[in-house]
């Protein structure tokens, strides 16, 4: 009675609540791998923790500060991503912000007018059908093919006169697809010829396999204009509790941006804007040092999960990149993904999460996230081959 229309038919995030169920449970005793969570396990890497320190001892990071980020830290993101990346930003065409999930919701936000679409590729993370109605638009979700990469035709043919927004997320949650340079010229040709936006989530930007290359939508020709790009450093430096996100756009995107997080929560986190300056501008080599052992590190648990799951004879698409797989539920098991998890959940007391949370087609699905350590991921695996030969 008392909730506004547009809060009552949103949904909470679907990953998140089913994550405090989880919690909830191990803060109860149960001993539960989270095989649930779009987090690393890894510990904060040293040099970080030693800034974090030293920006502790200096102080001063206890006042209010630019809704844009500090200069430092949009200086810091410009230089990532022309490093990583080779894609040149000026600080002004930065934005940092409260995690990437913020800038996400900013973008949709700044760009969509009621009554626009944004098209979606499913299956998808969540978040990105809710914060598009939150904006007022409609999402319009076309599928993936079946290797999970791009299905061109199908995303040309879901473009109408009101498509404003097309998102992607590469490398893809929750199935592990990196695309190729040929499909994201397709899309820029897409974006060019319709006068779209591409709303392009690159978090897991840093961890692709089997030596391929992650490719930033806006290294392509004509595509900086066209595009938003959202990252932010939970994965790349299993920092996300520490909420450290940030767009790269055009300069009116971003003033657009910051005008709504002016309003709503000022600005980000001023001790970890200095933690990220220092850990980009003055620690990169250790920085880079380290993204090339997490990745080496999420490709000898991809490896050895997808070999378990080849031998437990479940189906999926290998993952190119990211630390999840997205497999088929076992023809034997008969309800639900929600069930199947549920089931995980109580017999091998390891977390899933359920395929429906990332399109109503997944339904016979469920993703692994093998972002936790070696041991953990070893002894995950362990307990869900046990219950599903036993049971299932
Ligand atoms: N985008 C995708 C695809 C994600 O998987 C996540 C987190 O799991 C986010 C965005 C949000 O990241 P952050 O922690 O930076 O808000």
């Amino acid at each position: 009675m008392h909730i506004s229309d547009r809060t009552s038919s949103l949904e909470e995030s679907f990953l998140n609540k089913w994550d405090s169920t989880v919690k909830y449970k191990i803060l109860a005793g149960e001993d539960i791998i989270q095989f649930n969570l779009g987090q690393p396990g890894f510990a904060c890497p040293d040099f970080v923790v030693k800034i974090i320190e030293e920006v502790n001892k200096r102080g001063k990071n206890n006042f209010y500060n630019h809704t844009a980020g500090t200069d430092g830290a949009r200086q810091a993101a410009a230089l990532f991503q022309k490093n990583m990346f080779g894609v040149e930003y000026d600080k002004d065409e930065i934005i940092i912000t409260n995690g990437a999930k913020e800038a996400l919701f900013l973008a949709f936000s700044a760009i969509l007018n009621r009554g626009d679409e944004a098209v979606v590729i499913a299956p998808c993370w969540p978040s990105y059908i809710q914060q598009i109605k939150l904006a007022g638009a409609e999402p319009v979700i076309v599928d993936a093919d079946e290797k999970f990469h791009l299905d061109i035709d199908a995303i040309k043919d879901a473009i109408t006169q009101r498509t404003k927004v097309l998102v992607i997320n590469n490398p893809n949650n929750p199935t592990g697809a990196v695309y190729e340079e040929e499909e994201l010229l397709q899309i820029s040709k897409l974006a060019a010829d319709n006068d779209l936006i591409v709303i392009s989530d690159e978090v897991y930007g840093t961890t692709v396999f089997d030596s391929k290359e992650h490719i930033s939508i806006a290294s392509l020709s004509g595509m900086k204009e066209r595009s938003v790009v959202v990252d932010g450093f939970s994965k790349t430096l299993s920092m996300a509790g520490y909420r450290l996100g940030y767009a790269a756009a055009s300069k009116e995107i971003i003033s657009a941006m910051v005008k709504i997080k002016s309003n709503i929560n000022g600005n980000t986190n001023s001790f970890f804007q200095t933690v990220i300056e220092k850990a980009v501008l003055e620690h990169f080599i250790e920085l880079k040092t380290f993204v090339e052992f997490a990745g080496k590190e999420y490709e000898a648990r991809r490896d050895f999960v997808c070999k378990k799951l080849l031998e437990m004879g479940i189906e999926f698409e290998k993952p190119e990149g990211t630390f999840y797989v997205f497999a088929k539920i076992p023809e034997n098991y008969k309800g639900s993904s929600g069930e199947f998890a549920q089931y995980l959940l109580e017999n091998a007391k390891v977390a899933v999460a359920p395929g429906k949370f990332f399109g109503d087609k997944y339904d016979r699905y469920f993703r692994i996230s093998f972002g936790a350590n070696m041991e953990e991921v070893e002894e995950g695996i362990g307990r869900v081959e046990k219950t599903i030969k036993s049971a299932i």
